[in-house]
C-alpha cells in the first residue's frame, strides 16, 4: 500500500468517482462536472493523487464532461466543428474568415476555451448540412485568403444556381456527390429549353439572351 506524501497515511485506490472541478474558460472560470476518474486518495488529509493512467483517463472523462455540457445546450461539440472544417479543408483562419469573425476564436471552440454562439452553431450547421450554402458563403470572401479552397471547388461555384435547381427538384439528391456531367448535362437542358444561355453572377441565376 503505498502511503501520502502529505501525512504518511495510507492511500486509498478510488475508482469511477465524479468530482466538481474548476476548468478555465475565457469568460473566466467554469464548474464542471467530472465523471468516471480513478485516483488514490488520504482518507486522513484528504489529499488526492493522480498516476499516470489516471491523468490520461482525467483528460478524456473532462473532455466527455466538456461535450455532454455543449449537446445540453445544443451545440455542435469541438469535435464536430473540427470535422466540418475538415470536410471543406479550411484552417482554423479560413473559417474565422469564411464566418467573418475574429481571429483565434474556432481554436477556442475546439479545445472548449469558449462556446460558439447559437447564430454561428446554426452558420456551422448549414454549412455542413448544404453544400450549395458553403458555395454561397465562398463567393463572398477573399480570393486571396482562399485560393486552394476555391480552386477545388471552382466548378461547383460557376454552377450554384444549377445545383441548387437539381437539390430542389431532387430532393433526395446529395449535391456533392452529383457528376460534373450531369451538372452540365442539366446545365445544357435548361439553356436548350429557355434558348438562352445561363451566367452566375453572385450565385444568382442570370438569363442571357442567345445570339
Ligand atoms: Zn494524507
Amino acid at each position: 500500500m503505498k502511503k501520502c506524501p502529505e501525512c504518511n497515511h495510507e492511500l486509498k485506490r478510488v475508482k469511477n468517482e465524479a468530482l466538481q472541478t474548476k476548468y478555465k474558460t475565457s469568460n473566466g472560470c467554469k464548474d464542471i462536472l467530472v465523471e468516471n476518474l480513478s485516483y488514490s486518495k488520504c482518507d486522513y488529509c484528504n489529499a488526492i493523487f493522480y498516476n499516470p493512467d489516471d491523468i490520461d483517463n482525467y483528460e478524456i472523462q473532462l473532455e466527455k464532461a466538456l461535450e455532454k455540457e455543449r449537446r445540453n445546450e445544443n451545440l455542435l461539440t469541438a469535435k464536430e466543428i473540427k470535422a466540418i472544417r475538415k470536410k471543406y479543408n479550411l484552417t482554423q483562419l479560413q473559417l474565422e474568415l469564411l464566418l467573418k469573425i475574429g481571429p483565434k476564436n474556432v481554436a477556442k471552440w475546439e479545445t472548449y476555451k469558449s462556446n460558439q454562439s447559437r447564430t454561428i452553431d446554426k452558420l456551422l450547421r448549414n454549412m455542413n448540412d448544404d453544400y450549395c450554402f458553403f458555395l454561397k458563403m465562398l463567393n463572398n470572401v477573399e480570393v486571396k485568403d482562399f485560393s486552394n479552397i476555391i480552386n477545388e471547388h471552382s466548378f461547383y461555384l460557376d454552377n450554384i444556381s444549377i445545383l441548387e435547381l437539381i437539390s430542389k427538384f431532387y430532393p433526395d439528391v446529395n449535391i456533392k456527390n452529383v457528376s460534373k456531367d450531369f451538372i452540365s448535362y442539366v446545365r445544357q437542358v435548361i439553356e436548350s429549353l429557355l434558348e438562352t444561355t445561363i451566367v452566375e453572377k453572385n450565385s444568382e441565376l442570370v438569363l442571357k439572351e442567345a445570339v
